[in-house]
C-alpha cells in the first residue's frame, strides 16, 4: 500500500492528524471510515424539507480556551457570535440554566440578592457535612445546590440520562454544573465560542480535501487490518475494547435515541435546548436546530425538533458516553496496557481511549499526538506506540 499513515476514523481526532501529517509532515494519508459520510459524531447535514442543518448525532456547540485550538479551527472555518443558552421545564413552568440568580428567585418566587441567595442555598446544603466528601451524585448536588433545587432540576434528570439512581452514580459526574450567584445564564464559560458559519461538515469537509489524504467510506478497519498492522504505522480512533476483540469484556457506554421531526411552525420552542426536569417526560431534552443559526434565512412555517432519550448502549449501538463504573476502569487499564505493546499503532481520540472529549479536547490531543507522537517517528525513526499519550 502506497501511504504513509493510515488513519481509522475521520472524526476531529482522525481529520486533525491526517491533516496536520500531510500539511507538515508531507505524509500520504488514507483515512478508513466505516460510516458513509465523514466527520464522526460531529458530522451534520441539511435536513431534506426545510434545509435546516441539523445535527445527526446530537447537538454540537463548539467552544474552547485553547488558543492554539482556537486558530487551528480557524483555519478551515469562520465562527458565528452563537453563545449557548439552555432553559428547563419542570412542573410546566420554564427556569434558565446552569442554576443561577434568575434560577433561584424564579423556583422560589422572590428576589433575591446575591448574599440572599448563597445564605439560603448554604442552609438547604447543610445536611452534607462540611468538610466530609460528598459520596455520591446526590450528595454532591445536594452540597453545592441544597436539596429543593436538587430534587426539582436534577434528580429526575439525572436518573433519565443514567437510568441509574443518583445515590449510585458518581459525584464527578455533577462536578462540571456550575452554579451562579449572578443572572449569567451562558452555558460555556470558555473564551471562544461559537458554530461554523457554513455547518461542520463543510469545516470537517476542508480538514480532509489535501492532495495527500485519501479518505475512503464505508470501509471498516477491521476487515482489512492483517494487510495493515505491522506494514504501515496506524492511528486508530474505533473503540478500544474492539481492537483487542472485547479479549477483556466490554467497556459499558451510554447511548441516544434521538426522534426527528418536522413541525409545521416556524418556532416551536422559542429557544435551542429546552431540558425536561420531570421523570415522567421520557426524554431529557428538545433540540430546535433553527435556533443554533439566528443568521440564517430558514422556512417560518417550519421547524425541525429533535427528541433525545438516554440508555445503555449495546454491542451494536452507537457508543456516546463512557459509563465509567469501577468495573470499566479495571477493564480499561487492563486495555491500555495491550494498547501499549501494540508497536505500532497510536490510538487516540474518543472511543480509542474511553474518555468523553469536547472537540476542542480531541483537536488539541490530536495536535499533540501529532507533535510528540508521529512528528518524532516520521523525522527521527522513533517507534510508535501509544505509551504515556493522553494519560
Ligand atoms: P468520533 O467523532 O466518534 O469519530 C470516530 C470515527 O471513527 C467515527 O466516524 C467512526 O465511524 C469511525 N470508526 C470507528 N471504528 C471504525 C472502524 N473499525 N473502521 C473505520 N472507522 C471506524 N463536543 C463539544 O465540543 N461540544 C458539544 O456540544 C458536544 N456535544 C456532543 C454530543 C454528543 C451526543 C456526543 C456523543 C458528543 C458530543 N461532543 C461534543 C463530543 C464530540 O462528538 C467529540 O469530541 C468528537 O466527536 C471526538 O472526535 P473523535 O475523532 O475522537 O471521535
Ligand atoms: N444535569 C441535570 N439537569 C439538567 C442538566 C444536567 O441533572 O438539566 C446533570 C446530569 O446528571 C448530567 C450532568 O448534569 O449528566 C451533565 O450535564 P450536561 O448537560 O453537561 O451533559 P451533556 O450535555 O454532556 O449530556
Amino acid at each position: 500500500m502506497n501511504v504513509d499513515l493510515v488513519v481509522v476514523g475521520s472524526g476531529f481526532f482522525g481529520l486533525t492528524v491526517a491533516e496536520r501529517c500531510a500539511t507538515e509532515l508531507g505524509s500520504r494519508v488514507l483515512v478508513l471510515e466505516r460510516r458513509d459520510h465523514i466527520g464522526g459524531n460531529a458530522y451534520t447535514e441539511n435536513e431534506p424539507e426545510t434545509g435546516i442543518e441539523i445535527h445527526r448525532y446530537g447537538a454540537h456547540l463548539f467552544h474552547t480556551s485553547n488558543e492554539q485550538v482556537w486558530e487551528y479551527a480557524n483555519r478551515f472555518t469562520r465562527f458565528t457570535g452563537y453563545r449557548h443558552h439552555v432553559y428547563t421545564t419542570f412542573k410546566g413552568r420554564v427556569y434558565p440554566l446552569p442554576i443561577n440568580l434568575g434560577t433561584i428567585c424564579e423556583y422560589f418566587g422572590r428576589a433575591f440578592t446575591p448574599d440572599e441567595a448563597r445564605a439560603l442555598i448554604a442552609e438547604q446544603a447543610a445536611e452534607i457535612p462540611a468538610g466530609r466528601e460528598p459520596r455520591d451524585l446526590e450528595e454532591k448536588a445536594v452540597s453545592l445546590i441544597g436539596r429543593p433545587l436538587y430534587e426539582a432540576f436534577i434528580r429526575g434528570y439525572t436518573a433519565k440520562q443514567w437510568q441509574t439512581d443518583p445515590r449510585d452514580l458518581p459525584a464527578e459526574i455533577i462536578t462540571r454544573l456550575p452554579v451562579r450567584y449572578t443572572f449569567d445564564n451562558r452555558y460555556f464559560n470558555d473564551v471562544h465560542e461559537g458554530l461554523p458559519v457554513d455547518g461542520y461538515t463543510a469545516w470537517l469537509e476542508r480538514m480532509a480535501d489535501h492532495p495527500n489524504i485519501e479518505v475512503r467510506l464505508d470501509t471498516d478497519f477491521f476487515d482489512m487490518r492483517d494487510g495493515l498492522v505491522g506494514r504501515v504505522p496506524v492511528v486508530y480512533t474505533g473503540p478500544l475494547d474492539r481492537y483487542f476483540d472485547f479479549a477483556e469484556g466490554e467497556l459499558g457506554w451510554r447511548t441516544l435515541d434521538f426522534e426527528t421531526e418536522v413541525v409545521p411552525t416556524g418556532d416551536f420552542q422559542g429557544t435551542p435546548v429546552m431540558n425536561y426536569a420531570d421523570e415522567d417526560v421520557p426524554y431529557t431534552r428538545v433540540h430546535e436546530f433553527r435556533h443554533f443559526h439566528p443568521e440564517r434565512h430558514y422556512p417560518d412555517d417550519r421547524t425541525v425538533i429533535m427528541r433525545e432519550f438516554s440508555r445503555a448502549a449495546d454491542r451494536g449501538d452507537e457508543p456516546y458516553y463512557p459509563i465509567n463504573t469501577a468495573r470499566d476502569r479495571e477493564r480499561l487499564l487492563r486495555y491500555r496496557e495491550m494498547a501499549r505493546r501494540e508497536d505500532g499503532v497510536l490510538f487516540g481520540g474518543r472511543l480509542g481511549t474511553y474518555q468523553y472529549l469536547d472537540m476542542h479536547m480531541a483537536i488539541a490531543s490530536a495536535l499533540s499526538a501529532v507533535a510528540n507522537r508521529l512528528r518524532p517517528h516520521f523525522e527521527q525513526g522513533e517507534r510508535l506506540t501509544s505509551g504515556g499519550v493522553d494519560r
